[in-house]
């Protein structure tokens, strides 16, 4: 995202005593997947690249454990896939699902013409660690953490922070760039929200993911080994109805009781395990 003309700092709040001023070819806001695999390609053909990130590591809970073929092939022609595998994760081959009592399968990955012909389950800090490690090997990398890009200004007065020819706002749903960039977000109208949440794992339980869909409802359970990863479909904006409704004691058709009745029907199935 380059800002309307010429070099524009960005502000940066990480150490509030620290002035320092850096230049460099491309600043990227946000150290996301999104963000890192730029820094890192970037890096790669040699480009001088600043990632700031606000937190101070990567850890967060439940997001985009599922690492696809396609990601997993352009490992590969990065050359890092083996070293990749080497992570602790877990592979899925199929996706399949239970419709009401009929189980389908949606998808077979052993036909892709790819290198990997399954969906890798790994953290997504693991994973961003990994690619940090990646783009450490190459000079031009920098990452800072504890690194806030809080705005972008234009030239004159005292500058405190980033100069780049480049500014990318890799920044999340949340962006501060792009609201600063005065960039226009387009709408695509998701209509579900999704309630993530972790059970515990039972050695009898089945053996691979599950993915469940019944009348109004949609329940993906990732299989993490010692625990189920558990994704419950629900009405876009519907958290705060269902927080309130599961606090009540007559709450026996709110969409908690249709969440542990499917819970209750995934743990005791029979068909073949397949994931979503
Ligand atoms: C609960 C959940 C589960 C998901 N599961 C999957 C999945 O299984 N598979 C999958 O492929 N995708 C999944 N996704 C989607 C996936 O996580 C996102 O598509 C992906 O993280 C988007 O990457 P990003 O780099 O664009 O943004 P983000 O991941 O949001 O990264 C933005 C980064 O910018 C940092 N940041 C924010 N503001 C600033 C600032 N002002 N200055 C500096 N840094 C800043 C944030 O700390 C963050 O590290 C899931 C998402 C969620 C929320």
């Amino acid at each position: 995202m380059k800002r309307h003309e010429g070099e524009e700092p960005l502000a940066w709040k990480g150490d509030p005593v620290d002035t320092r001023e850096i230049s460099v070819r491309c600043c990227i806001a946000g150290g996301g997947p999104a963000g890192m695999m730029l820094a890192l390609l970037l890096a790669r053909a040699g480009i001088a690249v600043l990632v700031l990130e606000k937190h101070a590591d990567f850890l967060r809970d439940f997001r985009g454990d599922t690492i696809h073929p396609s990601t997993l092939e352009i490992m590969h022609e990065l050359g890092i896939l083996e070293e990749f595998l080497r992570r602790p994760h877990q592979e899925v081959g199929t996706l399949g699902a239970q419709i009401g009592d009929v189980f389908l399968e949606l998808a077979d990955f052993a036909h892709l013409p790819t290198h990997c012909r399954f969906i890798a389950l790994m953290p997504q800090w693991d994973f961003l660690n990994f690619i940090a490690e990646q783009a450490r090997r190459y000079p031009g990398f920098r990452l800072e953490m504890e690194a806030e890009a809080t705005d972008l200004f234009e030239e004159g007065g005292r500058v405190t922070g980033v100069r780049a020819e480049l500014v990318v706002g890799a920044d999340g749903r949340h962006s501060v760039v792009r609201a600063k960039a005065g960039l226009e977000i387009v709408d695509l109208g998701a209509p579900m929200d999704v309630l993530w949440l972790r059970l515990s794992r039972r050695p009898t339980d089945p053996g691979q993911t599950l993915g469940r869909v019944d009348a109004r409802r949609i329940l993906v359970m990732l299989n993490r080994q010692d625990y189920w990863q558990c994704a419950f479909v629900i009405p876009k904006g519907g958290f705060d109805r269902i927080r309130q409704e599961g606090r009540r004691p007559s709450a026996g058709r709110s969409p908690v009781s249709s969440l542990t009745s499917v819970i209750a029907s995934a743990n005791s199935a029979t068909g073949p395990t397949s994931s979503y």
